[in-house]
C-alpha cells in the first residue's frame, strides 16, 4: 500500500496528535525549533497548557478499554506492520533525525535501528508476556499468574534521541496492551509526529499513541494527573530525580533515566590503536551528546603519552559540518549548548589542564551560522575541574592519568554517575574482576560504547536512573504490566457432596 499519511519533515505541521489526527495547539504558548547545522528557524511548536494536557490524557484513556481486549494475536499483527513501514522508511525518519538534533545521517539511521531492534523485541509480546499455572498446588486446587497492562503510560524524552529513545519505550508499552502519551524533547518534536502517522498507516486504533508537544506545564500535567498509571523519562539528573519523586508521590510506577560521565579505562596491556579508534567513536560521535558518550579516559600507567598522542592525531582528522554532508561529526543541538560546551572549555583551560585539541576553533563544513563545536581534548584533568566533575554533553573528551587499576576503579566508583563504563585490556582476569567491582550499570569490555541489545535491558546506577526498572529486555516488559495471581478451586463431580467443612483458621496447603 503506498503511503498517503507521512511526508518530509518540513511539511509534517507541528501540532500535538492526538486520538489519530493532528491537533493545533491553543495556548498561545510556542518555542522555536531550528536546524542547528545552519541555525535556521524551521517552526513553531506548540507548548500545552495543562487543560490541552488532561484533553490528550483524556484521549489515550478513552482508547484504552478497547486495545487492552484487543486479541494479542491482533496487536501483534499492528507491531508487525509498524516493524515492515519503519524498515522501508528509515531514511525519512533519519533525515527528520539530522534536521532537527544535527547528528549526521549515519549516526541517525544507527539510531533509528536500535529503535527498531525493540519492536522487534516486542513483536515477541505473546510469548514474552506469558502467566504460569501449577496443578494441584493444594488439593483440587490450582494456581496461575497473569500480567496484565496498566492503563496510560507517559513517555518523557530527552533531545539527543528523537527516535530510539521514545522507542525504548512505546513498542513494549502498546504491546502489552496500554495506551501512550509520548512528549518529546521541545527541540526535536517531529520524529514523533512522524512516527505518529506510521503507527496510524499500521492499523494502530486512534489514540493509542498519541504525542504531547511542551514543556514542564505538559510534564507536571502526566506527573500528577491520575489517570497516567507509569511514567518513562529521560533526561538530565535534577530532571529526572524531580519526575521520580513527583510522579511516585501521585502513586505511579516510574523509570527516570538521568545523565552521565562515562569511564574508558585503557590498561597498559591494552592494543592502543584499537583504543584510540574507540575513544574517538565514543568520545566525538554525535558531537558526545549521548548518554553513553565517553568523556573521561582513564590513562593508566606509562602509555599516557603514547595515547594522547594517537587520539589527538585521529581527532585533528575528523570533519566536522552540516550531517547532510560528508562530515564524521555534526553541530550540538543549539546555540545554548553551544555557549554551554564552550564555557567548560574556557574552564578546563583555566583550571590548568593541558588542551591538545581546541574545538572553539576549526573549519565547519557547513553553510549559515550553526552550533559547531570541533573535538576537543584536554590531558591532565584531575577530579576537582569542573570539565570533570560535571556532565558537559559536547565533545570534549578528558584524559585523567593514574598509576594503577585500582585508582582507576577507585575514581569510577567515586563519581555520582553510574550509566555506562569501559575498560580495554587484554587481560581476561583483569576485565573480569573490572566488570565485578565497578558501580556502574552497563560495562564494556574492549567495547566503548556498551548499549545493550533489545532483549536485555538498558539503564545505569546511582544518579544516572531513579526507579527499578530499566528499560527494554525483560525489565521493560515487567514495567508495563502488573501481575495477577489466580487460585482456583474446582472439585471432582464425585466428591462435590461431601462438602469442604467449616474451618476458621488461615487457609494451608493440603
Ligand atoms: P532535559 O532534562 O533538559 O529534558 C528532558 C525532558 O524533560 C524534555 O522532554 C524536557 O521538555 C523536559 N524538561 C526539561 N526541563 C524540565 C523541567 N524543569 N520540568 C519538567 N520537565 C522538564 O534533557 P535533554 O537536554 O533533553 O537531554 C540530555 C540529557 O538526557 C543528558 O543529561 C543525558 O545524559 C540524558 N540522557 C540520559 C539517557 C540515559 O539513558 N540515562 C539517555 C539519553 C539522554
Amino acid at each position: 500500500m503506498a503511503s498517503v499519511l507521512l511526508q518530509n519533515s518540513s511539511s509534517i505541521p507541528l501540532t500535538h496528535w492526538v486520538a489519530g489526527a493532528a491537533i493545533e495547539g491553543t495556548s498561545g504558548r510556542v518555542s522555536q525549533v531550528t536546524n542547528p547545522a545552519t541555525g535556521e528557524v524551521t517552526g513553531q511548536l506548540p507548548l500545552a497548557s495543562a487543560e490541552e494536557s488532561a484533553r490528550v490524557i483524556e484521549a489515550a484513556k478513552a482508547a484504552f478499554p478497547a486495545w487492552r481486549d484487543s486479541s494479542l494475536a491482533k496487536r501483534t499483527r499492528v507491531l508487525f506492520r509498524f516493524r515492515e513501514l519503519l524498515d522501508a522508511r528509515a531514511s525519512e525518519l533519519a533525515e527528520i533525525i539530522t534536521s532537527e538534533h544535527g547528528k549526521v545521517l549515519s549516526d541517525a539511521a544507527g539510531e533509528v535501528a536500535r529503535g527498531q531492534e525493540v519492536v522487534e523485541f516486542a513483536c515477541g509480546i505473546a510469548h514474552l508476556i506469558k502467566g504460569s499455572m501449577t496443578e494441584n498446588a493444594s488439593t483440587n486446587v490450582d494456581v496461575s499468574s497473569i500480567r496484565q497492562p496498566l492503563g496510560v503510560c507517559a513517555i518523557i524524552a530527552p533531545f539527543n534521541f528523537p527516535a530510539m529513545v521514545p522507542m525504548w519505550f512505546f513498542p513494549l508499552a502498546i504491546a502489552a496492551g496500554n495506551t501512550v502519551v509520548l512528549k518529546p524533547s521541545e527541540r526535536v518534536p517531529t520524529a514523533a509526529l512522524w512516527m505518529a502517522r506510521l503507527w496510524k498507516e499500521a492499523g494502530l486504533p486512534d489514540g493509542v499513541f498519541n504525542v504531547l508537544n511542551g514543556d514542564k506545564i505538559a510534564v507536571d500535567a502526566l506527573l500528577t494527573n491520575p489517570d497516567v498509571k507509569s511514567v518513562s523519562f529521560v533526561g538530565s539528573t535534577p530532571i529526572a530525580r524531580y519526575v521520580y519523586e513527583t510522579a511516585t508521590a501521585s502513586g505511579k510506577r516510574v523509570q527516570a533515566l538521568g545523565g552521565a560521565k562515562n569511564h574508558m579505562v585503557v590498561l597498559p596491556d591494552a592494543d592502543l590503536d584499537l583504543a584510540a579508534d574507540q575513544a574517538i567513536n565514543a568520545g566525538f560521535g554525535s558531537a558526545g551528546e549521548r548518554c553513553m558518550a565517553i568523556s573521561a579516559l582513564v590513562a593508566v600507567g606509562s602509555i599516557a603519552d603514547a595515547l594522547v598522542e594517537k587520539i589527538s592525531a585521529r581527532g585533528a582528522a575528523l570533519r566536522t559540518g552540516d550531517g547532510r554532508r560528508r562530515c564524521q561529526m555534526g553541530p550540538l543541538v543549539s546555540k545554548a549548548a553551544l555557549e554551554r560546551v564552550t564555557r567548560y572549555i574556557d574552564a578546563g583551560e583555566a583550571a590548568g589542564a593541558t588542551l591538545v585539541l581546541d574545538g572553539r576553533k576549526g573549519e565547519f563544513d557547513a553553510d549559515g551560522d550553526g552550533f559547531f563545536v570541533g573535538p576537543t581534548l584536554f590531558d591532565n584533568v584531575s577530579p576537582d575541574m569542573s570539565i570533570y566533575t560535571d556532565e558537559i554533553f559536547g565533545p570534549v573528551l578528558s584524559v585523567l592519568r593514574v598509576d594503577t587499576y585500582e585508582q582507576a576503579v577507585e575514581l569510577i566508583n567515586s563519581n555520582p554517575y553510574g550509566n555506562g563504563t569501559a575498560i580495554f585490556t587484554n587481560d581476561g582476569g583483569v576485565a573480569r574482576k573490572f566488570q565485578n567491582e565497578v558501580e556502574v550499570g552497563m560495562i564494556g569490555i574492549n567495547v566503548p560504547v556498551p548499549v545493550p541489545m533489545a532483549y536485555y535491558s538498558f539503564g545505569g546506577w546511582k544518579n544516572s536512573l531513579f526507579g527499578d526498572t530499566h528499560a527494554h529486555g525483560v525489565e521493560g516488559v515487567h514495567f508495563f504490566t502488573r501481575g495477577k495471581v489466580v487460585t482456583t478451586r474446582w472439585v471432582d463431580p464425585a466428591e462435590r457432596a461431601e462438602g469442604s467443612g467449616i474451618n476458621l483458621g488461615f487457609p494451608q496447603n493440603t
